[in-house]
């Protein structure tokens, strides 16, 4: 789960990191209300769950509360990579004298966290990492063991930041590594950590993504979810507790287990064509899953077949294909699809099928070729 801006500054400053006075607000008018209480100069910043706002145009200076409402009602009737900004962020505008990349993410080669720092900070900073690596300086942290202190100061040291601003860093780094670990982050990320004319070290600008897998433990934390800029498809498929990633082939998947979804994608593949998602449907799937999960495959209209892959262990074949039969009577879909099932009540799963006009498989290697063939329109 991604957090806005605003929620992983809110949960730095718990940590002690410092960051800029400001306030949320959905309407221009509060934006002008809370520039008149900060007082001066703010930034209007649009809260939407991507990167690269500021180059987008979702993020603008304004010089006095007036100015802050008129951005703020741009930047409210934006649209951000497809996403409707619906609240800006409100903070007091920082005088900046140099912008520092600083992170925590997950190294899974190293099976360590690691910690990502550079001195070549903001918006440019992808462009850094692909054409002067060498300004990235990667520390891995030992996950029992925690951020050390000397591990603080040699990034200070490798970033080249000056010596008075060492104390106040390895504060900030042992509270970014205490947002990470405490919170099961897989990233906490402050770009820009600015230095500021006037000498101190703050937080502009905060990403945070929470594992999935560790929400059960921070109900705080799940309440954060803004399932107004989550796709429709994500929000549901968490509902009937179903594991869907979508993406950007043409082949629906609709599988059960994790490991036989990847196989059936990399055969998809093997035979020429692209996955349209990541589905797992989980074990002893009731039909009702099995026909949010269909709905759910169908809504994308990059679809243009459908491969059932199912193995029926504790899934029953049968529940299964009752639930594809609910679900075609509902969706009345158009797409081809091709079903494959064997286990556990694969022949009165069959039978019910029968009438289904679908394409039926034997073999895995079968299904996908039929499929790859049905969505490009070919028997
Ligand atoms: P992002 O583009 O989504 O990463 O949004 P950021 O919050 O990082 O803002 C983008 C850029 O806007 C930063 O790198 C800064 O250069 C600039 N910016 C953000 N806040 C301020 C501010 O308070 N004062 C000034 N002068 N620039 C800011
Ligand atoms: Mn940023």
């Amino acid at each position: 789960m991604k957090l806005h801006e605003y929620q992983s500054k809110q949960i730095f400053a718990r940590y002690g990191i410092p960051i800029p006075k400001g306030r949320v607000a959905a309407a221009a008018s509060e934006a002008k209300a809370i520039a008149e209480e900060l007082g001066g100069r703010v930034v209007i910043k649009s809260q939407v769950l991507v990167g690269g706002r500021g180059k987008a145009g979702g993020v603008k200076l304004a010089k006095n509360p007036d100015e802050a409402e008129v951005l703020a009602a741009q930047i409210l009737a934006m649209e951000i990579k497809g996403l409707p900004v619906r609240k800006v962020l409100v903070d007091e505008a920082a005088a900046i004298e140099s912008e520092i990349y600083f992170s925590i993410t997950n190294d899974r080669a190293a099976r360590k966290p690691v910690m990502i720092a550079s001195a070549a900070g903001g918006m440019e900073i992808e462009e850094v990492a692909a054409k002067t690596p060498e300004k990235i300086i990667k520390v891995h942290i030992d996950p029992l063991l925690g951020l050390r202190d000397y591990q603080a100061r040699d990034i200070a040291a490798s970033i080249d930041l000056p010596r008075e601003y060492w104390k106040d860093f390895s504060k900030i780094a042992t509270g970014l590594w205490q947002v990470y670990s405490q919170n099961d982050a897989t990233l906490a990320e402050i770009n820009p950590l600015v230095i500021t004319k006037d000498k101190r070290l703050v937080a502009l600008d905060g990403k945070m993504m929470i594992d999935d897998n560790a929400m059960f433990r921070h109900a705080d934390l799940a309440e954060m979810r803004d399932v107004d800029e989550e796709a429709p498809a994500e929000t549901e498929a968490r509902k009937y507790g179903l594991s869907y990633i979508k993406l950007d082939g043409s082949i629906g998947c609709m599988v059960n287990g994790a490991g036989l979804a990847m196989t059936s994608m990399d055969i998809v593949k093997l035979f020429g064509g692209e996955p349209a998602n990541f589905l797992d449907i989980g074990g002893g799937a009731g039909s009702d899953k099995v026909a949010a999960a269909m709905k759910i495959i169908l809504s994308d209209l990059n679809v243009k077949a459908v491969l059932f892959n199912i193995f029926g262990g504790i899934t029953r074949c049968d529940e299964v294909a009752r639930g594809i039969l609910v679900a075609m009577d509902e969706v009345k879909p158009k797409v081809p699809m091709v079903v494959r099932l064997v286990g556990t009540n694969a022949e009165e799963g069959r039978k019910l099928l029968a009438d289904a006009k679908m394409i039926t498989a034997e073999t895995l290697a079968d299904a996908a070729r039929k499929s790859v063939a049905a969505a490009k329109g070919k028997k």
